[in-house]
C-alpha cells in the first residue's frame, strides 16, 4: 500500500515537499510504517519563512479581540477532533491514549490562556512623570517566530507557543519532530478551516537543515525549542549569534526525596506513575527516588510492587498502562544503560514481566535499579526511558546536596508530611519547577513551564505571561503636549 508523506503548509495551503531525503515514520508498538517525513532543504524552508513574512504586516493590524477569536475556534475544533488527535499521538509516540488525553487537554488550555491576550498583552502608563508629561510601555508584535519541538508531547508542546504567538500579532512556523509529524499535520488540518490569512500559521517538516535555515534567516526574529540538552544548547548559541531572542528547554534528571514520615503506599504509588508512565518519556519524569533514613526499606517494597504491576503494551488497548519508547535506537540505548549500571554495582530489584511476548515494538519493562553509585554515569546521565534509581542519604540536607550536583535542573519534588521540611526543600532545590507529594510538577498554562541549569537556556519560558512577554517587545512612549501650542477650538 502506498505511503502517504508529509507536506508542508505555507501561504494557506499545502505544499508537496521536493526534498530528497525522507525519514521513515514508524509505529513504535507494532513497528508498522505510517508516512514518511521530509527533511526539508534550506531553500524550502526559505519558502516557508517568507510566508510567514509576507502575512505579517496585515496581521499585526488585525486587533487583537478579532486575533483571538481563531483561538477560540481553533479550542472547539481541538474539542471536537479530540478523540482522533489523542489516537494519532499514540500511534507515533506509543504513550497509552490516556496520556494522550491528557497532553491534549493541556494544549487546549494553553489556547484557553492565550484567549486572554487582549488582557495579556496591556501594558502600563504613568502620568506626570514630570510637569505635562505622560510615560506608555506598549507590548507590540516581533514578526515571523519559530519553534522546534520534540517527539515526547507532539500535541502538547507546539501548543505552549503558537497560540500566544498569534494572539500577539506574530506569524508563526512550527518546525515539529520528525518522529511524529502526524499529529502536527491533522492539527494544521483543523487549522486550514480556521481561514486564518495566509502565512499566519505554517508548517515546515525536517531536521537540522530546515532547522539550520530558521536560525540564520534574518527575517525569523525568535525561535523556542524543546529537546535534549546538547541540541538546546546548539540552537540558543546559533540563535544568539543571529541576534535572535531565543528560548531553549533542554532534557532532565528528576529526583524525588522520600522522608520517612511519608506515606508509602501513596508516594509509590505517585513515583510509579512519574517514572514509568509515558514510559519514562517525559522530562518531568522521576528518574532517581532518593529516600532518606528508615523510608529505604519501606518504599523499596512498595515501589517494586508498583513497578511489577504496571500492564506494557500496545497504547491503544485501554488495559495498558505503559507503551513503548520511541524507537529500537532508544530501547536499545535504554537497556544498555541499565547493564551499564548493574556492572557499576546496582541490584536490579524490580522488572515487570518480560517484554519479550509484546512483538515487535520498542518495549522496556519498568525497572528499578537499587543503590545507584552517586558518581555513576547513570546517575548523572538521562535514561529517557522506564528506569528509576534509587539512592540513600541520611539527611534531607543531605538529599537537597545530592539533587543539587546534578548538571540539570528541570524538576525535583519532596514526599513528606512535615511542613518544615516541605519548606526547606522548596527554599533549597535549585530546579525550575517543585512537587511537594506530588509526582509530575506540571505547571499549568497559565504559569511558565520553568527549568533551569542545563534544562534550559533562556530568560522567558513558554506558557502564560513569560509566553506574551517573550512574543512581545517592549515599547515605551513619552509624550508632551504643550498648552502653549494647542490652537483654542
Ligand atoms: P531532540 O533534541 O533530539 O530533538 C528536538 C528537536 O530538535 C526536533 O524537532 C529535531 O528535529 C531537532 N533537532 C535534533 N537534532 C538537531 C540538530 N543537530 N540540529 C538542529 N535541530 C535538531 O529531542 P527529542 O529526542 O525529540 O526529545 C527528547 C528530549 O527533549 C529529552 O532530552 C527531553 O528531556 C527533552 N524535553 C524537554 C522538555 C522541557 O520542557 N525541558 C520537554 C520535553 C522534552
Amino acid at each position: 500500500m502506498a505511503i502517504e508523506t508529509q507536506q508542508h503548509y505555507y501561504g494557506g495551503t499545502w505544499h508537496p515537499s521536493a526534498a530528497e531525503q525522507f525519514t521513515d515514520v514508524v509505529n513504535p508498538a507494532t513497528q508498522e510504517l505510517l508516512t514518511q517525513v521530509p527533511d526539508a532543504s534550506a531553500d524550502e524552508a526559505e519558502d516557508v519563512i517568507q510566508s510567514a513574512r509576507a502575512a505579517f504586516p496585515e496581521w499585526r493590524r488585525v486587533p487583537v479581540g478579532t486575533r483571538i477569536q481563531y483561538l477560540f475556534k481553533l479550542k472547539n475544533l481541538l474539542e471536537e477532533h479530540f478523540e482522533r488527535i489523542s489516537e494519532i499521538v499514540t500511534l507515533e509516540n506509543g504513550k497509552t491514549r490516556n496520556e494522550s488525553r491528557g497532553e491534549l487537554r493541556r494544549a487546549i488550555e494553553n489556547v484557553e490562556v492565550a484567549c486572554g491576550a487582549p488582557m495579556l498583552m496591556q501594558g502600563y502608563n504613568l502620568e506626570d512623570i514630570s510637569p505635562g508629561i505622560d510615560e506608555t510601555m506598549i507590548r507590540q508584535p516581533l514578526g515571523v517566530v519559530a519553534a522546534i519541538t520534540p517527539f515526547n508531547f507532539p500535541a502538547m508542546i507546539p501548543f505552549w507557543f503558537l497560540p500566544y504567538a498569534i494572539a500577539c500579532g506574530n506569524t508563526f512556523i512550527l518546525k515539529p519532530s520528525e518522529r511524529v509529524p502526524l499529529t502536527a499535520q491533522y492539527i494544521f488540518e483543523l487549522i486550514h478551516q480556521l481561514d486564518l490569512p495566509p502565512g499566519v500559521l505554517n508548517l515546515l517538516h525536517g531536521g537540522k537543515a530546515a532547522v539550520n535555515a530558521l536560525l540564520s534567516s534574518p527575517d525569523v526574529r525568535a525561535v523556542s525549542f524543546v529537546g535534549s540538552t546538547p541540541v538546546a544548547r546548539y540552537i540558543y548559541a546559533q540563535a544568539a549569534s543571529y541576534g535572535k531572542r531565543v528560548q531553549c528547554q533542554g532534557g532532565a534528571k528528576n529526583h524525588v526525596l522520600i522522608l520517612p514520615d511519608a506515606d508509602m503506599e501513596m508516594s509509590a504509588r505517585i513515583v510509579s506513575d512519574s517514572a514509568f508512565g509515558c514510559a519514562g518519556q517525559r522530562c518531568l519524569a522521576v528518574s532517581v527516588a532518593v529516600t532518606v533514613g528508615e523510608a529505604r526499606a519501606g518504599f523499596a517494597a512498595k515501589i517494586r510492587d508498583a513497578a511489577a504491576s504496571i500492564k506494557v503494551g500496545n497504547g491503544l488497548d485501554d488495559s495498558v498502562q505503559m507503551g513503548p519508547v520511541i524507537s529500537r535506537e532508544s530501547r536499545v540505548r535504554v537497556e544498555d544503560l541499565i547493564h551499564k549500571g548493574v556492572r557499576e554495582g546496582a541490584k536490579l530489584i524490580a522488572e515487570s514481566p518480560s517484554a519479550k511476548d509484546l512483538g515487535a515494538g520498542n518495549f522496556v519493562v519498568p525497572t528499578i535499579l537499587d543503590g545507584v553509585a552517586p558518581d555513576s554515569a547513570l546517575s548523572s546521565t538521562e535514561i529517557f526511558g522506564p528506569v528509576l534509581s534509587t539512592v540513600h542519604v541520611d539527611s534531607v540536607e543531605e538529599g537537597v546536596k545530592l539533587i543539587a550536583a546534578s548538571s540539570y535542573g528541570n524538576a525535583a519534588s519532596i514526599f513528606t508530611n512535615s511542613g518544615r521540611a516541605a519548606r526547606q526543600f522548596k527554599y533549597e532545590v535549585p530546579t525550575g519547577n517543585v512537587g511537594v507529594n506530588v509526582g509530575v510538577a506540571a505547571p499549568l498554562a497559565y504559569f511558565p513551564f520553568s527549568g533551569w541549569k542545563d534544562s534550559f537556556f533562556g530568560t522567558l519560558h513558554g506558557q502564560g505571561w513569560d509566553g506574551v512577554a517573550f512574543y512581545t517587545e517592549e515599547k515605551v512612549v513619552i509624550e508632551r503636549w504643550p498648552t502653549s501650542w494647542s490652537r483654542k477650538f
